[in-house]
């Protein structure tokens, strides 16, 4: 109880050291504190927030002067708290609605930072990323949450009490276990661990502000607003489907909606203002909460494959067939993403990603003419008429709300189950093309494939948004991106992709045949084999 209680103040700058409020590490050889951000080194190893799991000789008690860290053993419930903790203070854009994913988020991150959360010389267990599972279900419901109870998220985590840092509740936790031997030893009926625990909690900390339980209202309120948006009236309907209770009726094309699969997702999707909240679930992965562990194999599979299923400028129709996989998602979800003012902190670099890339004012693509032209010609009688101004293009990184568009196109015009949630680890090597809300573009690398390479996994633009630029700037800001390293790419032989890859300085290194032949559907005339083009930096 000792922790809770006890005054303690910082040896360097003298005050007070609190729990949760201002936490410090205490010298093993002077027993005396050190506040976190008063550490001469700037911060502990690894700088994760909230990491005093350290024990610490201090620059006095040393013998050269330097602060000396070393790692305590730490159980999978303190690094599990400890990984959401940091992710929740450090990278609060890549979560979905506060809840992150435990094999995309919480494992990638762990892994990433092994080293320093375990140190070199424990190695990984073979089924180490299920006992993350695991431990998440088992402290369920008192030290952490499941996005299923709150937002119908499967597979999402976050902790309960998101003002206790990760020492506060480990702290409890071992008080909790203290109190239930006694109780069992004195043969007294002990309740539930979720119980004992609530109930030590309410003992230990004093300052009940930080007793708040996570509430999703805040997030949840941000992608409302997403679903009131105006865009579907007439951009995203290019040639599928016609809206109902448009405004802008009378300037519609006049599309053909007699075949009875388009009346029928018509009907499947009317309702487009549905809170995007019920239609997050990633297409084709049904998951439910208690097989988190035994779909870890199924997505394991997918992740690998998504490093090698690579193509780009796929510009291929459109079918019914692939309309039809997406019904059960709102046309909303399949074809917007808006763009968050905030600054994106990149779990890769670290560093804060502007929320735009580049903002276009200038180009006019054929589809914009397209409409322009209809409204015109619509409103022909009307001597007043102007048209409306038309918005910017807007590039940016990748975010979370665009993940359902983006994995629609990709099943659409690519093949299905692409799923590029992970890109959301990297969004340094993202780029996403924005009109309005509409999603026109979007470029991918996957970095890191070798020491001295990133690839060029997915690059694609909008049919009629094609020819004004938009996939020329994409490369060329990813090329920004990766300066010092080569960008790789496959293209297949016959696409005129290559030509614009050359304009930058990609060279065909070698052809391999059939390299989409898992991938293409047999209806696409493009060749299944592919140049694997790099660019030498
Ligand atoms: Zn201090
Ligand atoms: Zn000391």
């Amino acid at each position: 109880m000792e922790v809770f209680t006890e005054e303690k103040c910082c040896k360097y700058c003298e005050e007070k050291i609190e729990i949760c409020i201002s936490e410090g590490l205490e010298c093993t050889e002077c027993r005396k504190q050190v506040h976190l951000k008063c550490l001469k080194r700037g911060s502990v190893p690894g700088g994760l927030y909230g990491d005093v799991f350290f024990s610490l000789t201090c620059q006095e008690c040393s013998t050269d002067e330097m602060e000396l860290f070393t790692r305590m053993k730490l159980s999978w419930l303190q690094v599990i708290v400890l990984v959401l903790f940091h992710l929740q203070n450090k990278s609060p854009g890549l979560a979905r609605k506060g809840f992150f994913h435990w094999r995309h988020h919480v494992a990638k991150f762990i892994d990433k930072n092994w080293e320093i959360i375990f140190t070199s010389d424990v190695k990984r267990k073979k089924k180490w990323t299920g006992t993350i599972a695991g431990t998440l279900s088992h402290f369920s419901n008192y030290i952490f949450l499941s996005g299923t109870s709150v937002v119908n998220e499967t597979a999402f985590w976050t902790l309960m009490y998101p003002k206790l840092t990760p020492f506060a509740i480990s702290s409890i936790y071992s008080v909790m276990a203290v109190e239930k031997q006694q109780l069992k030893n004195k043969k007294e009926k002990v309740s539930s661990d979720a119980d004992l625990f609530n109930n030590t909690i309410f003992t230990c900390m004093k300052n009940v502000d930080l007793l708040q339980i996570f509430s999703s209202v805040q997030i949840v309120s941000d992608v409302k607003e997403d679903s009131n948006n105006t865009i579907i009236d007439m951009e995203c309907n290019q040639k599928d489907l016609k809206p109902k209770n448009s405004k802008r009726i009378s300037v519609q094309p006049q599309f053909e909606t007699s075949s009875k699969k388009m009346m029928k997702l018509v009907s499947s999707t009317a309702a487009f203002s549905n809170d995007l909240a019920t239609n997050f679930k990633p297409l084709d992965q049904p998951e439910k909460t208690d097989d988190i562990i035994s779909n870890a194999t199924k997505e394991d599979i997918t992740v690998k494959e998504f490093v090698k299923l690579l193509d780009p400028f796929c510009h291929y129709n459109t079918s019914l067939n692939n309309i039809s996989r997406m019904k059960g998602l709102t046309l909303h979800a399949k074809l917007t993403g808006g763009i968050r003012p905030e600054l994106i902190l990149s779990p890769y670099s670290e560093i804060y990603l502007k929320p735009y890339i580049r903002r276009d004012t200038e180009t006019f693509p054929v589809w914009l003419k397209l409409m322009a032209e209809v409204q015109l010609a619509g409103n022909k009688n009307d001597k007043q008429y102007h048209l409306p101004p038309r918005g910017p293009i807007d590039y940016t990184y990748i975010q979370p709300q665009h993940i359902p568009a983006i994995n629609s196109i990709c099943n659409q015009f690519f093949w299905p189950g692409i799923d590029l949630t992970e890109t959301l680890q990297y969004p340094d090597f993202s780029c996403v093309v924005l009109y309005k809300r509409l999603i026109i573009g979007f470029a991918f690398l996957v970095p890191d494939v070798n020491y001295t390479e990133n690839y060029l996994s997915f690059i694609f633009t909008r049919p009629y948004w094609r020819n004004c630029g938009i996939a020329k700037f994409m490369i060329y800001h990813l090329i920004q991106t990766s300066l010092g390293r080569d960008i790789t790419v496959h293209v297949s032989i016959n696409n005129p992709a290559l030509l614009l890859y050359q304009k930058f300085g990609f060279k065909v290194e070698n052809v391999v045949l059939g390299f989409y032949d898992k991938y293409l559907r047999s209806d696409v005339n493009d060749s299944k084999d592919a140049f694997f083009c790099r660019l030498e930096r």
